[in-house]
């Protein structure tokens, strides 16, 4: 809690403040050298007494107080119009849509190419492909590691795709920023404060999944750490959360994509891979989140899901991604958005969108 003074502030002012923090047990700290705001921390034990914001609004040398609630949140849209967020030359948001296709994680360099080829011919702007899986088991496969990102590097280099992969440990975010474009952190992460604030402070965008328990009011504040520290280039995922049927994996939460597009100017991703959890209903689940309004879809896709290390029964195929994304980008049209991005080398060919199309597309973005 911040409490802003009346200057100049009398001696006798200084210990009526002093006396009701200590009442109240908050720790006062005059910020700066001029006295003209104090600051009050919560001690360790015990739940701050719910009257203190007024208590200290009632002493005359009091201008106002300032809690979390008053400190304007940077994810929130504001009338803002979206953001677009660019990665390795591709753009997502404000009117552009993205799709990302690869492997749950990378397996060999060999493979990756040839899953980064067939994706990028279908029209996927990034590679995705875990080097560091968050396991449930510890004893599962874990990914490749440090090779997995020189693989990661490699692909990239030769196939001109941006790589998004996925960091699990704020050790880990020098290493993966060097061989990745965009930096993923992953569901189980969405609530490791550590990891936000060190992606927050990277040079990378970042792809935010949604914790499987989690609240979209968590995901938002999730969200808000990385912004803080000044990483604007953050994109939202909304990858299912655990219901109580297993038919799917998890509860593709269709209302949250649509609540965030009008909550938040940030772009929000799909990810019909994790929230089906089999492959032959990632496809419909694309179609209802790009409905919903996603700005793009990361999925799960493998030439041989029966050799798959994690992951398997909901990777698609080359050719069945090749038909999710010819369907994705149809889905995508009608909503008034484009995956074309003529500054990219690896951008699909598509027809640019008529000048009529853009104004409409303008407008759409400004009515919501
Ligand atoms: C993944 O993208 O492979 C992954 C582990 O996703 P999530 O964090 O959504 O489970
Ligand atoms: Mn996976």
């Amino acid at each position: 809690m911040l409490v802003l003074l009346r200057s100049p502030l009398a001696a006798a002012d200084r210990d009526r403040l002093t006396g009701l923090a200590r009442e109240l047990r908050l720790q006062p700290r005059f910020l700066g050298s001029e006295e003209r705001i104090l600051e009050l921390v919560a001690g360790e034990t015990g739940a701050p007494d719910p009257s203190a914001r007024s208590r200290f609004e009632q002493l005359t040398c009091v201008a106002s107080v300032l809690d979390g609630s008053d400190v304007p949140e940077r994810h929130a849209r504001h009338g803002q119009p979206d953001r677009r967020v660019e990665i390795a030359g591709r753009s997502v948001g404000a009117g552009h849509f993205l799709l990302i296709g690869g492997p749950c994680a990378v397996e060999s360099e060999p493979r990756l190419a040839e899953i980064a080829r067939s994706v990028a011919a279908s029209g996927a702007g990034l590679l995705r492909g875990g080097a560091y899986k968050p396991r449930t088991s510890p004893y599962s496969f874990q990914g490749l590691g440090h090779p997995g990102l020189a693989a990661l590097a490699a692909v990239r280099e030769k196939s001109g795709l941006g790589i998004v992969t996925e960091v699990l440990d704020p050790r880990d975010v020098e290493a993966v920023v060097e061989a990745a474009d965009m930096l993923q952190v992953g569901s189980r992460n969405m609530d490791n404060f550590a990891l936000l604030r060190e992606v927050g402070r990277a040079n990378r965008p970042v792809l935010l999944k949604r914790g499987l328990g989690s609240t979209v009011r968590e995901f938002l504040l999730a969200a808000e750490y990385v912004l803080a520290e000044g990483n604007e280039q953050l994109v939202l995922c909304e990858r299912g959360v655990r219901g109580f049927d297993k038919v799917t994996r998890n509860l593709l939460d269709v209302g949250a994509i649509a609540y965030l597009k009008r909550a938040t100017h940030l772009p929000v991703i799909a990810d019909p891979s994790h929230a089906a959890g089999r492959a032959d209903l990632v496809l419909p689940l694309a179609k209802a989140a790009v409905a919903a309004g996603a700005d793009g879809l990361i999925v799960e896709v493998h030439p041989n899901p029966a050799e798959v290390h994690s992951d398997g029964s909901q990777a698609v195929s080359l050719e069945d991604f090749a038909a999710l994304a010819a369907a994705a980008l149809g889905y995508a049209r009608l909503e008034g958005k484009t995956s074309l991005d003529p500054e990219s080398p690896t951008a699909p060919r598509e027809t640019t969108p008529s000048t009529l199309e853009g104004q409409e597309r303008e407008k759409a973005l400004h009515r919501r």
